[in-house]
């Protein structure tokens, strides 16, 4: 257990700042929208927004920000919900074109409590921002909808470029580090259900510092690739509180390459993301493109498949 202990230097980020920083945030509040971004107080929000020699990326965060569940790594607020804002698909589709991104991240809290987990609001979403500009790239963040194939059949439904749903950890550790109504076989199956049911890209995020092994992280990575997941990134956790769950290591920069070169190399993912301050989205629209490129095909190829594929 590291309670207590200093952080490591790799790990020391410094604060967003700069016009295109406070640009975006005025535009979000004008628009009464939530970024994950901000309540993660994500460390590489300066870089993402700012998007240096690529499409900025920014993560909405849609279904209010008080979540039904209470995962023991996650900031977000638990319990409380709210009734689902009728708006916010167009209000987000408006804060897009107003901050001129390209490539969008859609996720949300979870949202037990609704009879379709929200799954046909969060399609709205995606539907509403393609009609505003077919040739803008979403990817999407997806709870898992407590395995419901009808919700997750919705979001595929509304043709975003990328799916995205976090195992977040080794099966071993789901329970503790997950709420008790998320698990690895429910995770491995929504991805599962995209894969065999469209040709949308799968992507899929796992901390490292909870007190996995090396056995376990290998293992994950080939049952990941069994349900056909393309991309994959693993980040370094950080205890939000001392109230969360307890850092169990800091692990080292080398060892996260490691990984990335294991995922990419031996597990033959499409592209790896991989470093202590990686988080799910972290310059997800650059790695999008780039994975695009990998594949031989070009971001303008993907824009036309965007194209063929929003404009309704
Ligand atoms: S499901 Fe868990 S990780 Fe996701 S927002 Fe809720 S508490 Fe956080």
């Amino acid at each position: 257990m590291s309670r207590g202990r200093r952080k490591p230097d790799w790990l020391k980020s410094r604060p967003p700042s700069g016009s295109r920083f406070t640009e975006i945030k005025s535009t979000l509040r004008e628009h009464d929208l939530h970024t994950v971004c901000e309540e993660a107080n994500c460390p590489n929000m300066g870089e993402c927004w700012s998007g240096n020699d690529g499409p900025g990326t920014a993560t909405f965060m849609l279904l209010g920000d008080r979540c039904s569940r209470g995962c023991n790594f996650c900031d977000v607020e638990t319990g409380g919900m709210e009734a689902l804002d009728p708006d916010e698909p167009a209000n987000v589709a408006d804060a897009v074109a107003e901050i001129g991104l390209d490539y969008v991240v859609l996720t949300s809290v979870d949202r037990d409590d609704l009879a379709d987990g929200g799954s046909a609001h969060f399609a709205e979403t995606i539907r509403a921002i393609k009609r505003r500009d077919p040739e803008i790239l979403v990817e999407t963040l997806i709870p898992d909808f407590g395995g419901d194939p009808e919700a997750i059949r919705r979001i595929i439904d509304a043709e975003p470029d990328v799916i995205a749903h976090n195992v977040e950890t080794v099966e071993r550790l789901q329970w503790p580090v997950r709420d008790r109504r998320a698990n690895y076989e429910q995770s491995l199956a929504v991805l599962d259900q995209v894969d065999r049911e469209s040709d949308i890209h799968t992507k899929t995020s796992l901390m490292l510092g909870v007190g996995e092994y090396d056995h376990e992280v290998y293992r994950t990575l080939g049952d990941l690739r069994e349900v056909g997941v393309d991309v994959v990134t693993f980040g370094q956790y950080l205890q939000p509180s001392r109230s969360h769950l307890d850092v169990f290591e800091y692990v080292h920069p080398d060892v996260f390459e490691t990984w990335r070169r294991v995922a990419e190399e031996e597990f033959d993912f499409l592209y790896c993301a991989s470093g202590a301050m990686v988080r799910s989205s972290y310059k997800a629209g650059e790695l999008f493109v780039e994975a695009l490129l990998r594949e031989g095909r070009s971001p303008e190829d993907a824009r036309r498949h965007a194209r063929a594929a929003g404009g309704d």
